[in-house]
């Protein structure tokens, strides 16, 4: 299998290795990009709900890459959902960007309690693939229900579902059910941040456990890289999130070794099938709809 590069379920090629910048303050988020762009990623994952859309573009037109080299995703927040509140979503997440075309656009989040405006928002997205304005569309912390929902009253089957998968919490339901419709299952927290931030970790980390460390250390690599190369073998997308220089560089050296049959057995018998992020139905309007500045 390339790890490298995956086909997305349209033909288009997706760097399976991208990076992240989650809660990356605006005023880092250009130098930390320029940096992953420096040391070889060209995938970068980011939301309209981060605030930070404006600086990633930045930091692309800096780093004098061809803008066709570079894999831009980002997402829907759900203020914006709803066909036309949808298409006005991208017009200011394009506008931000500074890019004519974003290469995938997804729903960060399925609105459990309003789901026709889900659909609705889907709907924007099938449109703005059709009009060539991205390049390809998917969804984000979607359930196997959730997905049921959509198929039933949409076409373009998604090409990716970016879900929280980690070794603590694996959703492997969920991974054979988006393998079934041909859905790319990309990985938030892919090293585990959920299970150390701050008001979210419950329990030792991703990165202090025994058995991670164990692997790392057989092929003289960190544990966040180990678990990088698991998902990445197993035929996931990831993307780390770092502002820290040297942790850039480190998750993207992932690519001259291999862990064995064993080793990947070992690292999925971490799962404790607790999940550390939010309940996806949790997420309601009520709660969480802040709107998304125009500019
Ligand atoms: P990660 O698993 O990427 O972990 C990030 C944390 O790990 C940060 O605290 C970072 O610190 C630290 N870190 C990074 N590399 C290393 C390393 N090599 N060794 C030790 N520590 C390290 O978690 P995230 O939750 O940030 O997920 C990654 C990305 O996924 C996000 O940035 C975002 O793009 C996406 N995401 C999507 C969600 C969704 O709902 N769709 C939800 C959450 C994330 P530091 O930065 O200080 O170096």
């Amino acid at each position: 299998m390339n790890i490298d590069t995956f086909t997305l379920n349209n033909g288009v090629e997706l760097p399976g290795l991208g990076f992240g910048v989650f809660q990356t303050a605006p005023e880092e988020t250009v130098a930390a990009v320029q940096e992953a762009l420096r040391v070889g990623y060209r995938h970068i994952d980011t939301a309209a709900a981060y605030g930070n859309e404006r600086e990633v573009g930045e930091a692309i037109r800096r780093s004098g890459l061809d803008r066709s080299d570079v894999f831009v995703e980002t997402k829907i927040w759900i203020s914006d959902y709803g066909l036309d509140q949808t298409l006005h979503g991208f017009d200011k997440s394009a506008a931000k960007l500074g890019l004519d075309q974003i290469d995938l656009l997804i729903l960060h989040q399925p609105l459990t309690t309003a789901f026709e405006r889900t659909i609705g928002a889907y709907q924007a997205l099938e449109r703005l693939l059709a009009d060539g304005k991205v390049r390809a569309i998917g969804v984000s912390n979607f359930l196997p229900e959730d997905l049921d929902r959509l198929l039933d009253a949409t076409s373009v089957v998604p090409a990716v579902n970016q879900i929280e998968i980690h070794p603590y919490f694996r959703q492997t339901e969920l991974l054979a059910k988006n393998a079934e419709h041909g859905i790319l299952s990309q990985a938030w927290s892919p090293i585990g941040g959920i299970t150390f931030y701050p008001g979210y970790g419950k329990g030792p980390s991703t990165l202090e456990n025994p058995a991670i460390a164990d692997v790392a250390a057989a092929h003289e690599k960190s544990p966040a890289q180990v678990m990088l190369r698991w998902h990445l073998q197993q035929g996931r997308s990831a993307i780390p999130k770092s502002v820290t220089p040297a942790r850039i560089a480190e998750n993207f050296d992932v690519f001259d070794f291999e862990l064995t049959d064993a080793e990947l057995a070992a690292i999925d018998s971490l799962d404790q099938k607790v999940r550390r992020g939010p309940e996806p139905a949790s997420m309601t309007l009520e709660s969480a709809g802040f709107p998304v500045p125009e500019a």
